[in-house]
């Protein structure tokens, strides 16, 4: 079949890419996928005791955007679900993002001069990065900053990235702010959500259509190459005259000219818990205990009412290509030098008028599902509309 397009790498973006061109544009799609499923890292499926399992991490579908919500919408119904996270500090359960709650909770002692002096310095509802904190004026909000970049983020952090502790501090701008409010949700967005039967279920709706080819189990190297002097793409080696939208890694895609975009990788546990609940809130994080970061139990996003329950264990790990247990690259290493190398592959990527790339690893950036929803429809809009 002649393809207009072809899109590498069937998560959230190359599928959202893939019904757009297909509906609406009317255009032949082939899609190559390296894994044996679809819905990339937001894939789901059900265990032997009938609860979702996100298998690659809790994934909830959160947004201010109505355009993306009802787009979804067209696809799948919701379970609404308000995600809530708690951090165990000092043998307390205190919620995360930060909010005054967690303040009563943490600082017993001067509760109430910190939260004078927040309220005398924000509005209520304000969100405060943790690095304008750090760096304010007032001891009280200064020493509240430090607070929680040392009890909370600090260590979690260094589990996560596992870089040098003098370095941590690069990232605060990704530490969720702290909230003037008793709101103890993880989100605040309008939009809170998980699809009712599973995002499994919905991919395979927007991808319901005769115009688009589904090529699982596929490396796009086994059946694309890329000739970098002509910029010529060759599908199973013939020239392919149509538009490519790359979502693999922007590394790979030249070889590691660079050399490879740092990442850290994920070991994900799942253990089955014959009882009802095993914990009392859907996440929570041990940033003082254990190697592991967090622990999710599933039937809080889903709703679902089952008697046994799923937990699963996020113990994060050194990425390494060579191993398959821990050569998923889930979260960039945003720090300055990492970036630096980024902007090399995207300055060569821009040579190539005939591929798109975007998504999570062609951009080498960690998206919500709702910002990346809207770029590939913005993309299809107003690129190829
Ligand atoms: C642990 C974790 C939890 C998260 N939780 C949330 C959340 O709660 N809410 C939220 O909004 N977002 C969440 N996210 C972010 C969300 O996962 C991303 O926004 C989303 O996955 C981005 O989609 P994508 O299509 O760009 O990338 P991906 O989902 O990574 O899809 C890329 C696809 O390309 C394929 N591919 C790669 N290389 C090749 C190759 N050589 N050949 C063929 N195929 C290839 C991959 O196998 C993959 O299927 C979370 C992310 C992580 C890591």
């Amino acid at each position: 079949m002649q393809y207009d397009y072809i899109i590498v790498g069937a998560g959230i973006a190359g599928i959202t890419a893939a019904e757009e061109l297909a509906n609406i544009l009317e255009k032949k799609v082939l899609l190559i996928e390296k894994r044996d499923h679809i819905g990339g890292n937001c894939y789901d499926y059900v265990n032997e005791h009938g609860t979702i399992i996100h298998k690659y991490g809790p994934h909830i579908f959160h947004t201010n955007n109505l355009q993306v919500y009802n787009y979804l919408s067209l696809f799948t119904l919701w379970n609404t679900y308000n995600h809530k996270v708690l951090y165990k500090i000092d043998n307390k359960l205190v919620p995360v993002p930060f909010n005054l709650i967690s303040i009563d909770k943490t600082r017993p002692g001067d509760s109430e001069e910190i939260k004078d002096a927040l309220l005398d310095n924000y509005e209520v509802n304000a969100k405060v990065p943790i690095k304008e904190l750090m760096e304010s004026d007032n001891e009280y909000l200064k020493d509240l900053g430090e607070h929680i970049f040392k009890e909370v983020y600090f260590k979690d952090y260094k589990k996560l990235y596992n870089i040098e502790d003098t370095r941590i501090i690069e990232l605060v701008d990704k530490m969720k702010p702290l909230h003037v409010s008793y709101d103890c949700r993880y989100y605040d967005d309008l939009y809170q959500a998980v699809p009712s039967y599973g995002y499994e279920s919905m991919f395979e709706n927007m991808l319901k259509n005769h115009n688009i080819t589904v090529l699982l189990d596929t490396d796009y190297k086994d059946v694309l190459s890329i000739n970098h002097d002509t910029k010529k793409v060759y599908y199973n080696n013939k020239e392919f005259e149509g538009h490519l939208i790359f979502t693999g890694r922007i590394d790979e895609f030249f070889d590691y000219k660079f050399g490879q975009l740092p990442y850290r990788s994920l070991i994900l546990l799942n253990e089955d818990v014959d009882d009802v609940f095993f914990q009392d809130n859907a996440t929570i994080h041990y940033p003082k205990e254990y190697h592991f970061t967090k622990i999710t139990e599933f039937k809080y996003l889903t709703g679902q009412q089952t008697f046994y329950t799923t937990i699963q264990f996020e113990f994060p790990v050194e990425y390494d290509i060579s191993n398959p247990e821990q050569n998923i690259p889930y979260y960039p290493i945003n720090l300055e030098e990492n970036q630096k190398i980024y902007e090399k592959y995207k300055k060569l990527s821009e040579n190539y008028t005939n591929i798109t790339f975007i998504g999570r690893l062609a951009e080498y950036k960690q998206y919500q599902m709702d910002e990346i929803v809207q770029k590939v429809l913005d993309l299809i809009s107003n690129k190829f509309l």
